[in-house]
Order: C-alpha cells, then sequence, then structure tokens
C-alpha cells in the first residue's frame, strides 16, 4: 500500500485535528485546533505512531527542561511528543524531496540553519534555540509535536521509511540517532573498541545495537535489572553485568585484563556514573554523557586531568545520526523492535504515559497509534 505515489493529493486534509495539549503539571487534555499548515520548506505529517520517551513524563511535569539558559516556562496548550513517524500528506511549496504519500519519521530539531553550530551540523545545540522567528524548531519542545493527528515538520527532520519497516520500529529510528550521535562525538571509530554502556534503557540499549553493529568489542552493559540486561544481550552485547551484584568498575577491569575500555557512553543518569566511567576507561579514553543527574554532583577531576580523559556532554541527535541510524536499521543490523513493549491508541494517551512512567508490565517503549 506504500509503494504508490500520487501526483494529486488522495488523502483528504481536515481543518480541524484532535491533538493533546498541557495544562498545568501533570494534566493533558485532549482538545481540536486547526490543522497547522506547512510553510514553503516543511510537510504536513499524518501522524500514525508516537513513542513516549521519559523527556515527555519530565515535560508534562516539569516544563520543558533546561534546553534554553534558565529552561522555558511551563508551556501551556503545547503538544508534546516527538518521538513520531507519519504519513506525508502536504507539501510546502518548495519541497520536492518528499512526495504524498511518503512514510517517514522524524528528528526533534529543525536548527535555523544560519547560526555557527547550525552550520557545523549541531543544530540540536542551535544557538537560536527556541527562536521560531528565526527558523528553529524542536517539535514536541518549544514547536507542537506528534500526540496529534497532524503535525508540520521541517524536511530537514524527515527521514525515509522502508516499506517493510512497521511503523510501531519507525518510531526507534530518532532514539537509536541519538545513541548514534553519542558514538559520533567519541570519534566514531569503534570497530575493534572495547564500549561501556551504563544504564539500559532505550538509549542505552540502542546504544549497545549501534556500537555493536558499527564493530565495536566488546560491548559491555551494566545495570541493575536483569531483564532490561538481558534484552542488552540479544541487542548484541558481548558482557553485562548487574551492579547490584557486582561492582561494575572491577567487572569492566575483569573482562578487558585490567586495560579498561576506550569509550564509555553513560546512560543512567546516576550520580556516581561520570566517577565510574572515568575509571572504566584507560587512559586518553573519552566519556559520552547521554544522562545525567537531576542534581550537581562531585566530581573527581584530579582523575580525568590526570589520565587524559575526555568528557562529551550531548544534546539529542545532531549531525543527521538520524539517518545513519536508520541505514543500519533498514539493514536489521539489529532488531529495535526489541525494546517495544506496548501500544496504545492516541485516545489513550494517559493510560499510555501511566504505563511508561510507572513501567507497568515490565514497559520499556510505550508507542500510541492514531489507529490500533
Ligand atoms: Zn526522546
Ligand atoms: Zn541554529
Amino acid at each position: 500500500m506504500h509503494e504508490q505515489h500520487f501526483l494529486t493529493n488522495e488523502f483528504v486534509v481536515p481543518e480541524r485535528m484532535k491533538a493533546w495539549v498541557l495544562g498545568g503539571p501533570d494534566e493533558i487534555y485532549l482538545v481540536e485546533k486547526p490543522v497547522p499548515e506547512p510553510n514553503v520548506a516543511e510537510v504536513l505529517v499524518r501522524i500514525d505512531a508516537v513513542a513516549i520517551c521519559a523527556t515527555d513524563l519530565e515535560i508534562l511535569r516539569h516544563g520543558v527542561p533546561a534546553m534554553v539558559e534558565g529552561g522555558l516556562p511551563f508551556h501551556k496548550n503545547l503538544t508534546i511528543g516527538h518521538e513520531y513517524m507519519g504519513t506525508v500528506v502536504k507539501l510546502g511549496t518548495a519541497v520536492d524531496e518528499y512526495r504524498i504519500g511518503d512514510r517517514v519519521t522524524v528528528e526533534v530539531h529543525a536548527g535555523c540553519g544560519r547560526c555557527a553550530r547550525c552550520r557545523q551540523g549541531m543544530y540540536t545545540s542551535c544557538l537560536n534555540y527556541g527562536d521560531p522567528a528565526k527558523g528553529h524548531r524542536a517539535n514536541g519542545f518549544t514547536t507542537d509535536g506528534g500526540f496529534a493527528e497532524y503535525a508540520v515538520n521541517h524536511i530537514n527532520t524527515l527521514v525515509h521509511v522502508p516499506d517493510d519497516m512497521t511503523d510501531e520500529e519507525a518510531t526507534l529510528v530518532v532514539t537509536a540517532g541519538t545513541s548514534m550521535y553519542g558514538l559520533d562525538v567519541l570519534g566514531g571509530l569503534i570497530a575493534g573498541e572495547g564500549v561501556v554502556v551504563t544504564g539500559p534503557g532505550p538509549i542505552g540499549l540502542l546504544g549497545v545495537a549501534v556500537a555493536k553493529a558499527l564493530g565495536a568489542d566488546p560491548v559491555i552493559l551494566t545495570g541493575t535489572r536483569d531483564r532490561r540486561l538481558e534484552l542488552g544481550k540479544e541487542l548484541g552485547a558481548d558482557h553485562v553485568v548487574n551492579a547490584r551484584r557486582e561492582d561494575a568498575v572491577a567487572a569492566v577491569r575483569r573482562i578487558t585484563n585490567g586495560r579498561g575500555v576506550h569509550f564509555v557512553v553513560e546512560c543512567s543518569g546516576a550520580p556516581e556514573a561520570l566517577n565510574e566511567a572515568a575509571q572504566m576507561v584507560n587512559r586518553g579514553g573519552r566519556i559520552c554523557l547521554a544522562a545525567f543527574p537531576q542534581h550537581p554532583v562531585p566530581v573527581d577531576l584530579a582523575s580525568l586531568a590526570r589520565n587524559n580523559i575526555y568528557v562529551f556532554g550531548i544534546r539529542g541527535e545532531g549531525q543527521s545520526a538520524t539517518h545513519r541510524a536508520m541505514a543500519l536499521m533498514k539493514q536489521r543490523r539489529f532488531d529495535a523492535r526489541l525494546i517495544h513493549t506496548h501500544t496504545f491508541p492516541l485516545d489513550e494517551l494517559p493510560t499510555a504515559l501511566k504505563y511508561a512512567r510507572e513501567r507497568i508490565d515490565d514497559a520499556i517503549k510505550v508507542v500510541v497509534k492514531a489507529k490500533c
């Protein structure tokens, strides 16, 4: 059904749509609002599926996190949801890269395209973040996102979805893209090098999968929940370490015959994680922080300096990493579907959010779909 492309638009786009919007903290309402119009370089996407992210739960409770200096005020009436996919149903006047009927999945950030960081491909660190007048969009953060029937997306944020990929799997591409970006900032050439991933959340689990697909050896996953660690093995971890039973640093040292690894991707946000990562890497090693603790934590700076250890932070999914993640997923280099656990209809979003927040029934990635 997806291979046909039509010269005329067979998708009837209504004037109004259903959309979930933020009320106060922990309040979300289903309302009707106008279907947005795509600008010259944008398309209108009919949203077919959206995955819930821990960040959605964070925004729902506390507002948009410190994406701009000092954070944004609580954004009433914003439609959140940033890990979505769907079908292109309307084109902006200058769009020929996509056609009506194309299935697409999205990245979150359309940088302004004019600041120094955007010019470097670091559009998730756009210097005009949160300024739509300058062309910046971060759907689900500063501009309307995916818990709705339609959304507009700049073409820079779109990735084609192959016909044989399910809607649910396609929602996971941006998560894999974030893991990929973490490995990119560490230097990218990880074949034959040891990688430790700390924290088996969605980004950590797909971090394992991407690292393995790129040839890292060994890939070690640390965490505290056996079921998640087992999943990590299915996604490519050569070794898993349950930090409740064994000291994670000692385990990494043991597995690597005392040498440590070149790279750590920190996905747990645990307060001690950076200090532990610094003991897992060898001299000159590199650590990427893909998660962070809620509050400032003491860090052993001397060990970082003395051992020439590099620490990188990442924001989201820059440098077109999402396209590289899609390339791996399209080639079935790993099965991201393993982390999708639940699906609910869009109308039941509050239940879906509850499953994700409380990890009911071992929920990992909970997806909502327009049509289940
Ligand atoms: Zn997310
Ligand atoms: Zn920019």
